[in-house]
């Protein structure tokens, strides 16, 4: 029985929330905070069990420790933004409570991402007795998970990794983003790495595409390579990788806005002076871009999302597939949401639900790879996003 607290009531915040409060048994109270109450209180206002709501600004630690010290959690599931994972970190430091989040830390002012600075923690974790769980959404995540899957019982040594995500849904906007625009554009608009035979090689963004056929009918997209950060982890916890790439889908009309976009200065983030005001161009285009959060009842579709393994067993070369398949309409009848934030949250309550199970528990910073995938692997099946595998799948990837 354990006591949680999630900080951000934004489309992933809302899953989470619905997710833990289906498993009472491990979850047996909840309470949810973030920047604006109202949002945490139109959540809990879906769910049939009591969710205790709070305030607090996720960048102020001693209003996190005050919180914290008050609520007395087990543990903090961060959904809110990555600006605030140090922050957040450091107030569990503080306050004695375990740590989860589903994205890696970014600063505020520069448009990068890596887990350096999260890593960094890892003695401070291990000393004070607590585990910090890093990246447990869907990607990163459920894919880290996936090839540890694949590595654990398909192959003596994994050589080359290609995670694919396919979103097939479709919102009905000409322009719109899934996940946070700020942080979603940010990503997307970044220089693509990939590994290759010991290093990262830098290409400029979207500059490599491909058709990609999904499984079960749910159809053939363009993906573009670019970087992800469980790039950086699974290529430190898997030494015997010599290339690993992640694509993503994009729709022509998604690509083509986000060209005049980032071309008239939009997609900056270095702030501008407005009639006697600064601002920050992406923050103010967020502003105008619908609130992922409110895409659910209107996206149908399905996402399909997963690793494409290629390594040795017995001596032979091999090739496997892990993935999932998920629909946005299914999600949203079930969590009043869309596919993407669903995929995301269901991971963070199922790798919240092994370190309070004590499946998981360990001192120290970890990525999810590094834990025995078995569990976790079980638990989406039974938690709204069953696995597949396909041996032998018939893909080739450019590099
Ligand atoms: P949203 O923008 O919908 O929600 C973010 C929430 O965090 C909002 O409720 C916001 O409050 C709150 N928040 C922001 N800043 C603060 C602060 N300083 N203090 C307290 N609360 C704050 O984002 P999403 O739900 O789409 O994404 C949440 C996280 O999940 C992000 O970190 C994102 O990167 C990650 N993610 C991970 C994925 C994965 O697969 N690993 C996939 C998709 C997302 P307010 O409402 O007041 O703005």
């Amino acid at each position: 029985m354990a006591k949680v607290l999630i900080i951000g009531a934004g489309g992933v915040g809302g899953v989470v929330t619905h997710k833990c409060a289906q498993v009472p048994e491990v979850f047996s109270e909840i309470v949810l905070a973030s920047r604006t109450e109202s949002k945490c209180k139109a959540i809990a206002a879906q769910i049939d069990r009591r969710i205790e709501t709070a305030q607090v600004d996720a960048d102020n630690v001693p209003e996190l420790v005050a919180l914290i010290r008050r609520v007395q959690p087990d543990m903090v599931i961060h959904v809110a933004l990555p600006y605030q994972d140090l922050t957040i970190m450091d107030a569990c430091l503080e306050a004695g409570v375990h740590y989860l989040d589903t994205a890696n830390y970014e600063p505020v002012d520069t448009a990068k991402f890596e887990y350096g600075w999260q890593w960094a923690y890892q003695d401070r974790f291990k000393e004070a007795g607590l585990m910090a769980l890093l990246g447990s959404g869907f990607d990163p995540g459920a894919t880290s998970v996936f090839t540890a899957y694949a590595a654990k019982h398909y192959f003596d040594e994994i050589h080359e990794l290609d995670i694919v995500d396919v979103n097939g849904g479709d919102h009905g906007y000409a322009f719109a983003t899934n996940f946070n625009p700020e942080i979603n554009i940010r990503e997307v608009t970044a220089e693509c790495r990939h590994w290759q035979d010991g290093q990262f090689i830098t290409t400029p963004a979207m500059s490599l595409h491909q058709s990609f056929t999904c499984p079960e009918g749910v159809g053939s997209f363009n993906i573009y390579r670019m970087y992800h950060e469980e790039l950086e982890s699974l290529t430190r916890h898997y030494p015997t990788l010599r290339r690993a790439q992640f694509w993503m889908s994009f729709g022509d009309s998604y690509l083509k806005h986000l060209e005049v976009l980032g071309n008239v200065g939009m997609t900056g983030i270095e702030p501008v002076e407005f009639q006697g005001q600064q601002i920050v161009p992406l923050q103010f285009l967020k502003q105008l871009l619908p609130d992922p959060s409110t895409l659910g009842p209107r996206t149908k579709g399905r996402t399909c999302i997963g690793c494409i393994v290629r390594g040795s067993k017995d001596g032979r070369q091999r090739t496997v597939y892990v993935y999932n398949i998920c629909d946005h309409e299914t999600c949203y009848a079930e969590v009043q949401s869309q596919a993407i934030s669903y995929t995301t949250g269901v991971p963070a309550m199922i790798g919240a639900k092994m370190m309070m199970q004590g499946q998981w528990m360990a001192p120290g910073v970890w990525n999810l790879e590094q834990l025995d995938p078995d569990p976790f692997m079980a638990d989406m099946n039974t938690h709204g996003l069953p696995f597949s595998v396909i041996d032998e799948p018939d893909y080739e990837f450019r590099s």
